[in-house]
């Protein structure tokens, strides 16, 4: 078994950053990513990325390629490719790596698994050619494929970024068809002093609107709903909006209504969760350091604590590290004090636009409670209308759910469902979100085959007998 001072979940801003400052405190740290490089997801593929495609990614795009420069330090020891699939009493993780599963254990845990989008269930979302716009991106960061004939729908800030760079890329997106309302927008009104503190995000938003209305991306604002049409795939996407019923015939439909925290590991060790309304999604509970209540050993850093973008999410890695360096020794309190100050203030001017951007962008109603038809477990192919008859004979919790219907316990074990089957079962119950709970999430995170996990018994036996 390897060990380390500090194992990192996550290699994206907030791994990469918790991992240069812990190295730089002298600990031992273990950076583990199921991807093959660095970057996590806003930074994906930074290293490679050649000139035209960084033209077209942006300027925030180019700032990871820092932190991924800086990430080579002899104390950190980067595995790539390694899939961590259990977590042990808050310390051991178990990963693939290579076709052969691996036992790793630290001192102490920082979770920096990022986030996910929002699953956005509309009549027809299971169609070929209907992906996520995060899934269109990665594509693009990835291999330099960009999405033809397609309709961006949903909304939020990612979905401005994402048809923008189609724009840059030259190939325009046909439509944004966007589901915020006026009346959300008023509403944000509220935070705007948060809104103007933070002012940078909005500018770059602004930004990115000028840049679709020069190409003439047509918009669509206050859309409801909206389905794919399409007998084998993706034909068009209807919507209503301003009063009318429109139908752009389309071959790609790219869905996004937000991002949510990936909890899945922080819930797999017990880490207590509660829900809140502004990010409408749970979010575990920690302190101001990042360390998860009730585990001394385990830290919780970036989107995976809360949505903050990337900048905060570095800021907070950072923050964890220190703490974690003092906790080990490296640092004294007072050290780890005045290092935080300057990043604790840097920290809450990032968060300052969260509040307005969250209320400007609120999700899509119809994907939150989606219509009977429509299925909302993709793996298990369990639809919201069974999920409302499970509720009909009294099941009140998703946990329950999974053995009305296996729902959430396919290969994805919940992670695309779980928020949707907590949605419509506390609608239809009429109780909260809180109380209406989460899946128990259980070990293994995500899929393992005999073959592996054979390997790891075999390594064990030999770490024995020597
Ligand atoms: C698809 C997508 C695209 C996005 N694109 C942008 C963008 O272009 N611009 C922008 O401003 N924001 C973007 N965001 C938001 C952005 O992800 C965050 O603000 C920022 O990247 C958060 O950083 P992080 O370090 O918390 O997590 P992430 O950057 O998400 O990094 C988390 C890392 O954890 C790894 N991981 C997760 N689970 C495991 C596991 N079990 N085993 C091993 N490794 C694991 C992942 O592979 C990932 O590399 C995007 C979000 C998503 C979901």
């Amino acid at each position: 078994m390897r060990e380390a001072d500090l194992v990192i979940l996550g290699a994206g801003p907030a791994g990469m950053a918790a991992a240069r400052t812990a190295a730089e405190a002298g600990l031992a740290v273990v950076l583990l990513d199921e991807q093959p490089r660095a970057g996590g997801q806003i930074y994906r593929d930074v290293e490679r990325a050649g000139e035209s495609r960084a033209a077209i990614l942006g300027a925030d795009y180019l700032k990871g390629a820092e932190l991924v420069r800086d990430l080579p330090h002899p104390n950190i020891r980067h595995l790539t490719g390694a899939t961590a699939w259990q977590v042990e009493e808050g310390r051991r993780v178990a990963f693939t790596l290579d076709g052969e599963a691996e036992l790793l254990e630290g001192r102490r845990l920082l979770i920096a698994t990022g986030a996910l989008e929002r699953p956005m269930p509309i009549p027809g979302w299971t169609l070929p050619g209907v992906i996520t716009a995060g899934a269109a991106q990665i594509l693009l960061k990835q291999s330099g494929i960009v999405c033809e004939g397609a309709v961006l729908a949903g909304c939020g800030p990612l979905l401005y970024l994402v048809a923008a760079q189609m724009c840059r890329a030259g190939t325009p997106p046909l439509a944004l068809v966007e589901t915020q309302t006026f009346s959300d927008g008023l509403a944000a009104l509220r935070h705007i002093g948060g809104a103007l503190r933070g002012w940078r995000a909005l500018a770059k938003g602004l930004g990115l609107l000028a840049e679709l209305r020069r190409a003439g991306v047509r918009r669509y604002t206050a859309a409801s709903e909206l389905a794919v049409d399409g007998a084998s795939r993706a034909q068009a996407l209807r919507f209503t909006a301003g009063g009318r019923t429109h139908c752009i015939d389309c071959s790609t439909v790219l869905l996004h209504h937000g991002v949510v925290p990936n909890t899945q590991v922080a819930r797999s060790i017990g880490v207590p969760h509660r829900w809140d309304d502004a990010q409408r999604a749970f979010l575990p509970e920690r302190d101001l350091w990042g360390r998860a209540a009730g585990l001394e050993t385990v830290f919780i850093a970036g989107d995976g604590g809360g949505i903050g973008g990337a900048g905060a999410a570095a800021l907070s890695g950072r923050l964890a590290a220190l703490a974690i360096a003092c906790d080990l020794g490296r640092l004294s309190p007072g050290e780890r004090d005045r290092a935080a100050r300057p990043l604790q203030a840097a920290l809450s001017r990032e968060l300052a636009v969260r509040p307005f951007l969250d209320r400007a962008y609120p999700p899509f109603a119809g994907a939150l409670l989606p219509g009977d038809d429509t299925l909302v477990c993709r793996c298990e192919e369990v639809t919201a209308g069974d999920i409302r008859r499970y509720a009909s004979i009294g099941c009140l919790g998703p946990n329950q759910t999974k053995a009305f219907g296996r729902v959430g316990m396919g290969p994805c074990q919940g992670r695309y469902c779980g928020l949707t089957v907590t949605e419509l079962l506390a609608d239809a119950n009429g109780r909260t979100q809180d109380e209406t709970g989460y899946y128990r999430i259980r070990p293994p995170l995500k899929p393992v085959t005999l073959g592996e996990l054979a390997a790891l018994a075999a390594s064990q036996s030999k770490e024995t007998t020597e």
